[in-house]
């Protein structure tokens, strides 16, 4: 509803600590059976990698998720995680700037497994993400643009900002009022 030109079906990745995805159909979120569409953040990106929280091994958000990105750059954790690690790899620190790479490149592999399943017209980075994009977009698109089976999926930066995902839940609610004001009515 706020983005420009937005297409009917995308993935919107946003990240903060944890990650996840946002599978939206037809202008529609997919939610899954039980709710758990969209856990992109535990896609195994290393089958052997190190134990995850769900019980997995390798997920994404081992590799991609911010603390462990501070950790990969050396770096303590620290309340604005995301603000330190822009401000350093802007800086041009080297150890962030590669734990950042390779954060990329995990995301771009578990992204492989969505856009071949799902072949949406593109992929939105959003949330706290986007404000990393400059240092991750480069080697996610090469990862995504080596692995997909179709034609390359478009990977672009929100321009909502980490705010994104808010006024998403909020337009979700305006959305449920538009298409059925009469239930609405009633509850009052
Ligand atoms: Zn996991």
């Amino acid at each position: 509803w706020l983005g420009d030109g937005t297409p009917g079906d995308f993935l919107h990745v946003s990240a903060e600590i944890g990650i996840g995805a946002a599978v939206v159909v037809d202008g529609g979120l997919l939610r899954g059976t039980r709710g758990f569409a969209g856990e992109l953040g535990h896609v195994p990106v290393q089958p052997d990698g190190p134990v995850c929280a769900c019980g997995g091994r390798g997920c994404l958000e081992q590799y991609a998720g911010e603390e462990a990105v501070l950790r990969a750059a050396g770096l303590e954790p620290d309340e604005d995680r995301v603000g330190l690690l822009a401000g350093r790899a802007a800086d041009g620190d080297e150890d962030v700037r590669r734990a950042l790479r390779e954060a990329g490149t995990a995301l771009g592999v578990a992204l492989t497994g969505a856009v071949n399943l799902l072949d949406p017209e593109s992929v939105v980075l959003g949330g706290e993400l986007s404000g990393l994009a400059p240092w991750l977009l480069p080697s996610l698109r090469e990862e995504l643009a080596r692995r997909t089976a179709g034609p390359v999926c478009p990977v672009s930066v929100s321009r909502l900002g980490p705010e994104g995902p808010l006024l998403g839940a909020a337009h979700s609610v305006v959305r449920a009022v538009l298409d059925d004001p009469a239930a609405v009515a009633g509850r009052a």
